[in-house]
């Protein structure tokens, strides 16, 4: 843990679920037994917000996977800031890997989106991260840069805001980033972050890592200094092993 604040656990939901299963995962996130030192927050699809702010307990906020760009309007589709707020999110996901790469949002479009909703008082879970060639090809470091930049760029208050280091090539495939892996990369956003932005916004804002995170290799991962939470898919849909996940705050 290097930034300020609690540990923080993020659960991505994604596309999954019906009103019984969101209401399964409800109760057994309800009973689970989680340490109170850390932030939690679940992201169900849009349509399960209401049910889920209906039954969920206190201790876990709510987040949307995805906003729109700005004040809401003719947008046939989207879902805006204010909507979110006001069906009870406190959180939105925005720049997850999904999005940039099967919907195709750029780095500009998500840097917009993160200062409408931070203007709108959401609190923005920003992801970052390269694909498998560009890890390869040796650019993991000019990709995250890039991507955080366009947030630089956007973003003029990071108080409110979370990183999510998310490798694509570590998403949904089992394939985890090593502790080691994960920690470098976390330093030299850390780094960048200390020139480009401000000494102060370095030390004080939460990285925390996604892709294949689950209750067998977060004990590992949560050792590494600057790794400060977990953004969570698939493990985030089993009540039990995503308490495990919280609980590995160390
Ligand atoms: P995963 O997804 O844990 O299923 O790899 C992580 C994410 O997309 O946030």
């Amino acid at each position: 843990m290097a930034g300020t604040g609690k540990f923080f656990v993020g659960g991505n939901w994604k596309c999954n679920g019906t009103k019984d299963s969101v209401s399964k995962l409800v109760a057994d996130l309800n009973d689970a037994k989680m340490e109170n030192n850390v932030d939690v927050v679940v992201a169900p699809p849009f349509i399960y917000i209401d049910q889920v702010n209906n039954s969920l307990t206190d201790h876990i906020d709510i987040s949307a996977q995805n906003c729109w760009v700005g004040k809401g309007g003719a947008f046939t589709g989207e879902i805006s800031a204010e909507q979110l707020i006001d069906m009870g999110c406190k959180w939105v996901i925005l720049g997850h890997s999904e999005r940039r790469h099967i919907i195709g949002e750029d780095d500009q479009f998500i840097g917009k989106k993160a200062a409408y909703a931070l203007s709108q008082n959401l609190k923005v879970i920003a992801c970052i991260g390269e694909k498998l060639e560009e890890r390869e090809a040796g650019k993991t470091f000019d990709v995250c840069f890039r991507q955080m930049q366009a947030f630089a760029d956007s973003i003029t208050s990071w108080e409110n805001v979370v990183i999510a280091y998310e490798p694509v090539w570590a998403i949904g495939t089992g394939k985890v980033a090593t502790p080691e892996q994960a920690q470098e990369v976390h330093v030299a956003v850390r780094d960048w972050i200390k020139k480009n932005i401000s000494a102060e916004v370095a030390s004080s804002t939460r990285i925390i890592y996604g892709g294949s995170v689950n209750g067998s290799n977060c004990s590992e991962l949560a050792k590494q200094e600057d790794i400060d939470g977990f953004l969570v898919g698939g493990a985030s849909l089993k009540g039990p092993e995503f308490a495990t996940i919280v609980n590995s705050v160390t």
